[in-house]
């Protein structure tokens, strides 16, 4: 409760301007108030799905006048250049990165550190499907070799085609989590989504579910209610989620090299070439793979530019608003000038 017509529900659906709302009885329209939208200056600040939003309901119309806090953020770079990040989904338990181990778009361990960068960032835990198995029956061993690249992190064997993992992956996304689906197009997203509505379909024989997902689009965001009381997030953006990362999540990805640089004599080390590197003494000892000491750098290098095309793009902005400001005083100024003229 927040006040009598004020009330903190949950974002449920995205359209490019509209948004819908969870209210208790029923899922209602709710626009961004016009006051509000004019606060908001980045596209981060922008609600989506998963977001708990204050609003206010004037019987016509329901109005989005706030954000409360996240506690994780999904989001892609608006483009591959860009910048700027675009929210995709908000208050997220589990990043579930889908690989396949079916030989064509599949798993590869630079993929998956990518994939687990992205995770990391967004505040959510990452967990990791291993999709198709089925297809493969060696898909324990990819598991393993996925194991030593995510430390610590749950790696599910799961098939979306004969249900394999099915429910393991449901008691995650159960009892009010949230989970959303990211990896690469072709890996069974969309696939392991049906089937975790279809399983709710059959389960609570649901219409409701079947009309949202009947009327569902391929533009849009939407969180889906599963019966075990967990959330799925679908969502168009989320398929061309790009690599928006910060050096601290390479650091957790790539934990074993980030030990090793604090031995490096130099405290700025890029563990190319230094005297006295730890990195590339492990490296020539052969404890870290080549591969996996070319994809940190190369993940790094990709980082720092990010970070520079950012501090770039922000300097920008003060600059046009230094010239902004400096054309308003000029033309304040002959205004002036033009009314003491015309006196
Ligand atoms: P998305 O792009 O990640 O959403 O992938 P889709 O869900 O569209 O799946 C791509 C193709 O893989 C489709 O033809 C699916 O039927 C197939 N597929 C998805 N999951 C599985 C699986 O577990 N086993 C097999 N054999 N095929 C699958
Ligand atoms: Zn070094």
């Amino acid at each position: 409760m927040y006040s009598q017509n004020k009330m903190v529900y949950r974002v449920v659906e995205k359209h490019a301007n509209t948004y819908k709302v969870q209210t208790h009885s029923g899922v209602k329209v709710a626009r961004l108030k016009g006051s509000y939208s004019y606060t908001i200056n980045s596209k981060e600040s922008l609600p989506c799905v998963g977001d708990w939003v204050e609003t206010i309901d004037d019987e016509s119309i329901m109005l989005i006048e706030g954000i409360q806090d996240r506690k994780s953020l999904v989001s892609r770079r608006a483009s591959v250049n860009a910048t700027v990040q675009q929210p995709i989904a908000a208050n997220v338990d589990y990043v579930i990165i889908v690989l396949g181990v079916d030989g064509g778009r599949n798993y590869s361990d630079r993929l998956l550190e990518r994939l687990l960068t992205i995770a990391w960032n967004s505040g959510a835990t990452p967990l990791v499907v291993l999709n198709k198995s089925d297809l493969n029956d060696a898909s324990e061993l990819i598991k393993m070799q996925a194991e030593t690249v995510a430390f610590g992190v749950d790696i599910i064997n799961c098939s979306a085609i004969d249900g394999t993992g099915i429910d393991t992956l449901l008691s995650y996304v159960s009892d009010g989590k949230v989970g959303v689906f990211i990896g690469p197009s072709g890996v069974g997203k969309s696939t392991l989504t049906n089937r975790l509505l279809d399983y709710e379909v059959q389960a609570t024989n649901s219409l409701r579910m079947k009309d949202m997902r009947g009327r569902h689009t391929t533009s849009g965001s939407y969180l889906f209610e599963l019966k075990n009381g967990g959330f799925i997030v679908d969502s168009s953006g989320i398929k061309e989620v790009q690599a928006w990362a910060f050096e601290e999540d390479l650091d957790s990805v790539f934990e074993e090299i980030s030990c090793l640089s604090q031995e490096c004599k130099y405290r700025n080390c890029q563990h190319q070439g230094e005297p006295g590197c730890a990195v590339q003494e492990e490296l020539e000892a052969g404890n870290i793979t080549p591969e996996r000491y070319d994809s940190y750098l190369h993940l790094k290098q990709e980082l720092a530019f990010l970070d520079r095309k950012k501090n770039e793009k922000s300097s920008h902005v003060q600059r046009q608003h230094d010239k902004d400001f400096g054309k308003l005083v000029k033309t304040t100024l002959s205004r002036k000038k033009l009314v003491r003229q015309a006196m």
